[in-house]
């Protein structure tokens, strides 16, 4: 198992401090034929139920993600990544996300015995910091804005091994297993509709259908206060950037955005926007089932009621993954 550049094809080491090629290029997983990643670290994974609800009229999945051990479906990245740098024998790592992804890594390093420091803008809620502290995981609040603790991850990256859930194609090895999971309780549904930011659960799940060897149509949803994927897509001006409650899909510059429209593309699927007071909605009409859910869950039921509102039909089988607990903010 190795990494490889997408643009240049040069190989890397995994277990090596280079988080992305020399060209500038990001990386992939080479895997040998039947090679696996170990599973030994575990918090106690469970394959996510699905439950048949109808919202407005459309009958839908949801796929109960948020059930994972750290309390969203970043913990099948976190997972995989974890499992293999702890075979290789890494001892600390640096990750820089104020959400889900930093306590899907503090939980499972600690599970590990791996170092882990996260970095975080100094201005980011206290609630957010509570989880991944919990793990004990060493909180570095970095003053300015986001990009200054970019700036700030890039620098400590050149000393310890960054376990990122954007850079790191591990990460994507893991969150696949949605694709895989959803196929063995109901087979290849017609379409699936995701909240996208970095891409972490797109990415996946497209990986992971693209290796089953079918494809269900992939509906992404953004912000429309913060929709680069969008613009980039349906080929509009990127509109201003201002903050959303969907937060944990509010990421300005995706790296990976290309995969993603070409993704998007490939399934044939499509990409909207929804607003705030939609996802806001989305989020108590599920709370009125006994679904609780984050903020930022509701935009993917939002984008499902906006995308289907006029083209629905019931024979269709339609998949929306529910990220994370309600319980978190
Ligand atoms: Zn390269």
């Amino acid at each position: 198992m190795h990494f490889y550049c997408s643009v240049c094809e040069k190989s890397y080491l995994i277990e090596g401090l280079d988080y992305q090629c020399a060209c500038g290029g990001l990386f992939k997983l080479h895997k040998e034929k039947g090679e696996k990643i170990t599973t030994e670290v575990s918090l106690g994974e469970v394959k996510t139920p699905m439950l048949k609800r109808t919202l407005q009229e459309k009958e839908v999945y949801l796929k109960l993600d948020y059930m994972q051990p750290t309390g969203s479906f970043k913990d099948r990245g976190a997972f995989a990544m974890v499992n293999k740098l702890r075979e290789l024998g890494i001892k600390e790592v640096v990750e820089d996300s104020s959400g889900n992804a930093g306590a899907a890594f503090a939980g499972y390093c600690a599970a590990a015995g791996i170092k882990c420091n996260i970095y975080l803008p100094e201005n980011t809620s206290p609630g957010k910091i509570k989880q991944i502290s919990a793990y004990k995981a060493n909180v570095v609040k970095v003053p300015g804005t986001r990009d200054d603790t970019a700036k700030a991850i890039l620098k400590a990256a050149e000393r310890t091994y960054y376990a990122s859930h954007v850079y790191n194609p591990l990460f994507f090895e893991g969150t696949k297993s949605l694709a895989y999971e959803i196929y063995e309780q109901i087979g290849i549904p017609d379409y699936i509709v995701v909240p996208a930011g970095n891409g972490t659960m797109l990415l996946g799940i497209y990986k992971g259908f693209k290796e089953i060897g079918q494809l269900p149509r992939i509906i992404v949803v953004q912000s429309k206060n913060c929709a680069p994927i969008f613009s980039k897509f349906k080929k509009q001006p990127v509109s201003e950037m201002k903050s959303t409650a969907a937060e944990g899909i509010a990421i300005q510059q995706p790296k990976r955005i290309d995969e993603m429209i070409e993704a998007i593309k490939d399934s044939k699927g499509d990409i909207i926007a929804v607003d705030d007071e939609e996802v806001i909605k989305a989020q108590e009409m599920l709370g009125e089932m006994g679904i609780y859910i984050e903020v930022t869950s509701g935009a993917a039921v939002a984008g499902m009621l906006q995308y289907f509102k006029d083209g629905y039909d019931n024979r269709l089988t339609i998949v929306v993954p529910l990220t994370g607990m309600g319980l978190k903010k």
